[in-house]
Protein backbone atom coordinates (compact mmCIF):
# COMPACT_ATOMS: atom_id res chain seq x y z
CA UNK A 1 0.00 0.00 0.00
CA UNK A 2 1.44 3.24 -1.21
CA UNK A 3 2.74 5.69 2.21
CA UNK A 4 0.26 8.74 2.56
CA UNK A 5 2.77 11.85 2.46
CA UNK A 6 2.26 15.37 3.79
CA UNK A 7 1.60 17.08 0.41
CA UNK A 8 4.85 19.59 -0.04
CA UNK A 9 4.30 23.09 0.22
CA UNK A 10 4.15 23.61 -3.31
CA UNK A 11 1.76 21.56 -3.61
CA UNK A 12 -0.31 23.55 -0.74
CA UNK A 13 0.45 27.18 -2.42
CA UNK A 14 -0.90 26.05 -5.41
CA UNK A 15 -4.13 24.63 -4.12
CA UNK A 16 -4.83 27.47 -2.27
CA UNK A 17 -4.15 29.77 -4.73
CA UNK A 18 -6.72 28.12 -6.87
CA UNK A 19 -8.93 27.88 -4.31
CA UNK A 20 -9.29 31.31 -3.02
CA UNK A 21 -9.28 31.93 -6.33
CA UNK A 22 -6.79 34.41 -6.37
CA UNK A 23 -5.95 36.44 -8.92
CA UNK A 24 -2.32 38.25 -9.33
CA UNK A 25 -2.46 42.32 -9.02
CA UNK A 26 0.27 43.41 -11.68
CA UNK A 27 0.21 46.76 -10.00
CA UNK A 28 1.49 44.62 -6.95
CA UNK A 29 4.47 43.04 -8.98
CA UNK A 30 3.20 39.88 -8.16
CA UNK A 31 5.39 37.44 -9.76
CA UNK A 32 5.34 34.29 -7.69
CA UNK A 33 7.89 31.72 -7.50
CA UNK A 34 6.12 28.66 -6.98
CA UNK A 35 9.27 26.17 -7.25
CA UNK A 36 10.01 24.37 -4.23
CA UNK A 37 13.02 23.21 -5.42
CA UNK A 38 14.23 26.79 -6.47
CA UNK A 39 13.52 28.52 -3.59
CA UNK A 40 15.12 25.57 -1.45
CA UNK A 41 18.39 26.34 -3.02
CA UNK A 42 18.09 30.80 -3.11
CA UNK A 43 17.64 30.26 0.82
CA UNK A 44 21.00 27.71 1.05
CA UNK A 45 22.72 30.67 -0.84
CA UNK A 46 21.28 32.79 1.39
CA UNK A 47 22.75 30.70 4.12
CA UNK A 48 19.41 31.25 6.10
CA UNK A 49 19.90 28.44 9.04
CA UNK A 50 18.49 27.32 12.48
CA UNK A 51 19.04 30.32 14.74
CA UNK A 52 17.86 33.17 12.20
CA UNK A 53 15.77 35.30 12.43
CA UNK A 54 14.38 36.59 9.01
CA UNK A 55 11.67 39.27 8.04
CA UNK A 56 10.54 38.19 4.63
CA UNK A 57 8.80 41.16 2.63
CA UNK A 58 6.28 40.39 0.39
CA UNK A 59 5.86 36.56 1.39
CA UNK A 60 3.13 36.40 -1.82
CA UNK A 61 1.53 33.09 -1.37
CA UNK A 62 4.14 31.83 1.57
CA UNK A 63 5.77 29.06 -0.32
CA UNK A 64 9.27 30.55 0.68
CA UNK A 65 7.67 31.51 3.85
CA UNK A 66 6.81 28.08 4.99
CA UNK A 67 10.32 27.21 3.95
CA UNK A 68 11.55 29.73 5.65
CA UNK A 69 9.74 28.32 8.84
CA UNK A 70 11.03 25.35 8.14
CA UNK A 71 14.71 26.51 8.88
CA UNK A 72 14.84 29.33 10.90
CA UNK A 73 13.91 30.59 14.76
CA UNK A 74 11.57 33.07 13.95
CA UNK A 75 9.50 34.72 10.43
CA UNK A 76 7.65 38.01 10.18
CA UNK A 77 6.75 38.03 6.80
CA UNK A 78 4.95 41.58 5.90
CA UNK A 79 2.28 41.61 2.53
CA UNK A 80 0.61 44.58 1.55
CA UNK A 81 -1.96 42.31 -0.03
CA UNK A 82 -4.71 41.49 2.31
CA UNK A 83 -6.27 39.40 -0.63
CA UNK A 84 -3.51 37.18 -0.10
CA UNK A 85 -4.17 36.31 3.92
CA UNK A 86 -6.81 33.19 3.39
CA UNK A 87 -3.84 31.87 1.07
CA UNK A 88 -1.06 32.38 3.31
CA UNK A 89 -3.03 31.20 6.60
CA UNK A 90 -4.21 28.13 4.54
CA UNK A 91 -0.13 27.46 3.40
CA UNK A 92 1.56 28.38 6.90
CA UNK A 93 -0.75 26.28 8.69
CA UNK A 94 0.82 24.78 11.84
CA UNK A 95 3.96 27.03 11.20
CA UNK A 96 3.79 28.46 14.75
CA UNK A 97 7.42 30.81 14.67
CA UNK A 98 5.43 32.83 11.78
CA UNK A 99 4.24 36.44 12.24
CA UNK A 100 2.07 37.57 9.43
CA UNK A 101 1.85 41.54 9.25
CA UNK A 102 -0.65 42.93 6.52
CA UNK A 103 1.17 46.80 5.74
CA UNK A 104 2.69 48.28 3.05
CA UNK A 105 6.19 48.18 4.08
CA UNK A 106 7.14 51.42 2.79
CA UNK A 107 5.20 53.00 5.45
CA UNK A 108 6.06 50.70 8.22
CA UNK A 109 8.25 51.72 10.87
CA UNK A 110 11.21 49.93 10.37
CA UNK A 111 12.95 49.66 13.42
CA UNK A 112 9.33 49.11 15.58
CA UNK A 113 8.34 46.10 13.40
CA UNK A 114 12.05 44.89 13.64
CA UNK A 115 12.04 45.16 17.23
CA UNK A 116 8.50 43.90 17.75
CA UNK A 117 9.68 40.96 15.87
CA UNK A 118 13.14 39.99 17.13
CA UNK A 119 13.78 42.06 19.99
CA UNK A 120 17.45 43.19 20.31
CA UNK A 121 18.22 39.89 18.41
CA UNK A 122 19.86 40.49 15.19
CA UNK A 123 17.96 39.45 11.94
CA UNK A 124 18.40 39.03 8.69
CA UNK A 125 15.75 39.98 5.44
CA UNK A 126 14.73 37.91 2.47
CA UNK A 127 13.04 39.17 0.03
CA UNK A 128 11.23 38.87 -3.44
CA UNK A 129 9.72 42.08 -4.44
CA UNK A 130 8.20 44.39 -7.27
CA UNK A 131 11.26 45.61 -9.07
CA UNK A 132 10.20 49.50 -8.53
CA UNK A 133 10.24 49.53 -4.91
CA UNK A 134 14.04 47.38 -4.48
CA UNK A 135 16.25 50.28 -4.07
CA UNK A 136 13.60 52.63 -2.17
CA UNK A 137 13.55 49.25 0.57
CA UNK A 138 17.10 48.70 -0.06
CA UNK A 139 18.07 52.05 1.20
CA UNK A 140 15.79 51.93 3.95
CA UNK A 141 17.46 48.67 5.24
CA UNK A 142 20.59 49.62 4.60
CA UNK A 143 20.33 53.22 6.75
CA UNK A 144 17.97 51.97 9.62
CA UNK A 145 18.74 52.29 13.08
CA UNK A 146 18.23 48.59 13.32
CA UNK A 147 20.09 47.15 10.93
CA UNK A 148 19.78 43.59 9.46
CA UNK A 149 22.61 41.04 9.09
CA UNK A 150 22.36 40.61 5.43
CA UNK A 151 19.59 40.81 2.87
CA UNK A 152 18.97 38.70 0.36
CA UNK A 153 17.11 39.72 -2.20
CA UNK A 154 15.68 39.15 -5.87
CA UNK A 155 16.34 42.08 -8.25
CA UNK A 156 16.58 42.79 -11.83
CA UNK A 157 19.64 42.47 -13.03
CA UNK A 158 20.63 45.77 -14.27
CA UNK A 159 20.22 47.21 -10.32
CA UNK A 160 22.53 44.07 -9.40
CA UNK A 161 24.81 45.66 -11.73
CA UNK A 162 24.47 48.74 -10.65
CA UNK A 163 24.87 47.89 -6.53
CA UNK A 164 27.88 46.02 -7.78
CA UNK A 165 29.54 49.04 -9.43
CA UNK A 166 32.38 50.77 -7.98
CA UNK A 167 33.79 54.67 -7.93
CA UNK A 168 34.89 55.87 -11.56
CA UNK A 169 32.22 53.35 -13.17
CA UNK A 170 29.81 54.55 -15.26
CA UNK A 171 27.02 52.38 -13.09
CA UNK A 172 28.07 53.89 -9.90
CA UNK A 173 25.34 55.73 -8.01
CA UNK A 174 24.09 57.27 -4.93
CA UNK A 175 22.49 53.55 -4.31
CA UNK A 176 25.81 51.93 -4.86
CA UNK A 177 27.97 53.92 -2.33
CA UNK A 178 24.64 53.50 0.26
CA UNK A 179 24.73 50.19 0.31
CA UNK A 180 28.55 49.38 -0.23
CA UNK A 181 28.75 51.48 3.02
CA UNK A 182 26.61 49.02 4.89
CA UNK A 183 27.87 45.71 3.50
CA UNK A 184 29.00 43.65 0.46
CA UNK A 185 26.81 42.82 -2.35
CA UNK A 186 27.33 39.77 -4.33
CA UNK A 187 25.41 37.84 -6.75
CA UNK A 188 24.18 34.41 -5.69
CA UNK A 189 21.94 33.09 -8.72
CA UNK A 190 21.32 34.17 -12.21
CA UNK A 191 17.24 33.45 -12.83
CA UNK A 192 15.12 33.79 -15.82
CA UNK A 193 11.56 35.16 -16.28
CA UNK A 194 10.04 31.33 -16.72
CA UNK A 195 10.28 30.96 -13.05
CA UNK A 196 8.15 33.28 -12.01
CA UNK A 197 4.30 32.87 -12.31
CA UNK A 198 3.53 34.83 -14.82
CA UNK A 199 7.40 35.49 -16.44
CA UNK A 200 8.51 38.78 -16.02
CA UNK A 201 9.87 40.77 -19.05
CA UNK A 202 13.36 41.17 -17.13
CA UNK A 203 15.91 38.43 -16.10
CA UNK A 204 16.82 38.50 -12.75
CA UNK A 205 19.86 38.27 -10.13
CA UNK A 206 19.07 36.88 -6.67
CA UNK A 207 21.92 38.92 -4.36
CA UNK A 208 23.08 39.00 -0.79
CA UNK A 209 24.31 42.23 1.28
CA UNK A 210 26.19 41.04 3.82
CA UNK A 211 26.36 43.68 6.33
CA UNK A 212 30.44 43.97 6.94
CA UNK A 213 32.00 43.20 9.90
CA UNK A 214 34.04 46.28 10.40
CA UNK A 215 32.97 48.93 9.12
CA UNK A 216 34.00 50.28 5.62
CA UNK A 217 33.67 54.14 6.60
CA UNK A 218 32.80 55.88 10.36
CA UNK A 219 31.29 59.09 9.40
CA UNK A 220 31.22 61.52 12.54
CA UNK A 221 27.67 61.85 11.21
CA UNK A 222 25.59 59.49 9.44
CA UNK A 223 22.76 61.87 8.33
CA UNK A 224 25.52 64.44 6.72
CA UNK A 225 27.27 61.69 4.78
CA UNK A 226 24.25 60.42 3.23
CA UNK A 227 23.35 63.70 2.50
CA UNK A 228 26.24 64.05 0.63
CA UNK A 229 26.48 60.62 -0.68
CA UNK A 230 22.96 62.19 -2.57
CA UNK A 231 24.84 65.48 -3.38
CA UNK A 232 27.20 63.67 -4.93
CA UNK A 233 25.26 62.36 -7.10
CA UNK A 234 22.86 65.13 -8.02
CA UNK A 235 24.09 66.98 -11.05
CA UNK A 236 26.45 64.05 -12.70
CA UNK A 237 27.85 66.92 -14.91
CA UNK A 238 28.96 69.43 -12.10
CA UNK A 239 32.36 69.46 -9.52
CA UNK A 240 31.53 68.33 -6.39
CA UNK A 241 31.97 71.81 -4.87
CA UNK A 242 29.17 72.69 -6.88
CA UNK A 243 27.01 70.44 -5.72
CA UNK A 244 28.53 70.82 -2.39
CA UNK A 245 27.33 74.79 -2.35
CA UNK A 246 23.71 73.67 -3.75
CA UNK A 247 22.73 70.76 -1.08
CA UNK A 248 25.14 72.18 2.00
CA UNK A 249 24.44 75.90 1.53
CA UNK A 250 28.11 76.63 0.86
CA UNK A 251 29.78 79.82 -1.06
CA UNK A 252 32.72 79.06 -3.79
CA UNK A 253 35.03 79.35 -0.58
CA UNK A 254 33.55 77.25 1.54
CA UNK A 255 33.19 74.25 -0.26
CA UNK A 256 36.71 74.19 -1.55
CA UNK A 257 37.72 74.57 2.07
CA UNK A 258 35.69 71.46 2.87
CA UNK A 259 37.40 69.85 -0.27
CA UNK A 260 41.09 70.79 0.82
CA UNK A 261 40.10 69.99 4.19
CA UNK A 262 38.98 66.57 3.28
CA UNK A 263 42.26 66.18 0.86
CA UNK A 264 40.51 65.82 -2.07
CA UNK A 265 41.05 67.56 -5.76
CA UNK A 266 39.02 71.02 -5.63
CA UNK A 267 37.95 69.66 -8.98
CA UNK A 268 36.62 66.35 -8.16
CA UNK A 269 33.11 65.18 -9.74
CA UNK A 270 31.39 63.22 -7.03
CA UNK A 271 31.18 60.48 -8.43
CA UNK A 272 34.59 59.61 -8.65
CA UNK A 273 35.41 59.35 -4.91
CA UNK A 274 35.55 56.25 -2.62
CA UNK A 275 33.75 56.02 0.21
CA UNK A 276 36.47 56.54 2.34
CA UNK A 277 36.97 60.13 0.39
CA UNK A 278 33.22 61.25 0.73
CA UNK A 279 33.49 60.00 4.43
CA UNK A 280 36.37 62.59 4.42
CA UNK A 281 34.04 65.15 3.29
CA UNK A 282 31.15 64.26 5.14
CA UNK A 283 33.77 65.12 8.22
CA UNK A 284 35.26 67.80 6.95
CA UNK A 285 31.49 69.38 6.53
CA UNK A 286 30.45 68.70 9.74
CA UNK A 287 33.22 70.84 11.12
CA UNK A 288 32.34 73.68 9.31
CA UNK A 289 29.07 73.47 10.62
N1 LIG B 1 7.77 36.20 -2.32
C1 LIG B 1 6.70 35.68 -3.16
C2 LIG B 1 7.28 34.73 -4.18
O1 LIG B 1 8.51 34.69 -4.30
O2 LIG B 1 6.51 34.03 -4.83
C3 LIG B 1 5.96 36.82 -3.86
C4 LIG B 1 6.81 37.65 -4.78
S1 LIG B 1 5.97 38.90 -5.66
C5 LIG B 1 7.27 39.35 -6.78
C6 LIG B 1 6.01 40.35 -4.63
C7 LIG B 1 5.11 40.35 -3.39
O3 LIG B 1 5.31 41.58 -2.70
C8 LIG B 1 3.63 40.29 -3.72
O4 LIG B 1 3.00 39.35 -2.87
C9 LIG B 1 3.12 41.70 -3.44
O5 LIG B 1 1.76 41.74 -3.06
C10 LIG B 1 4.05 42.13 -2.32
N2 LIG B 1 4.22 43.59 -2.20
C11 LIG B 1 4.21 44.50 -3.21
N3 LIG B 1 4.42 45.75 -2.72
C12 LIG B 1 4.58 45.61 -1.39
C13 LIG B 1 4.80 46.54 -0.33
N4 LIG B 1 4.92 47.85 -0.56
N5 LIG B 1 4.89 46.08 0.94
C14 LIG B 1 4.77 44.73 1.19
N6 LIG B 1 4.55 43.82 0.23
C15 LIG B 1 4.45 44.23 -1.05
Amino acid sequence: MAEYRHPSAELRARVALEKHGFRNAHSLGQNFILDEGLLEHLLDAAEVWGEDNVLEIGPGPGLMTALLAARAKRVTAVEIDRGLEPVLREVLNGADNVRLVFQDILKADLPALVREAFGDEPYRVVANLPYYITADIVLRLVTSAKQPGSIAIMVQREAADRVMSHPGEKQWCALAATVQSYGQPRVLMDVGPDVFDPPPHVQSQFIMIARHGQPLVEPKDEKTYLKLISAAFAMRRKTLANNLKASFGLDNDGARAVLRAADVDERVRGEALTLQELCRVADAIMERM
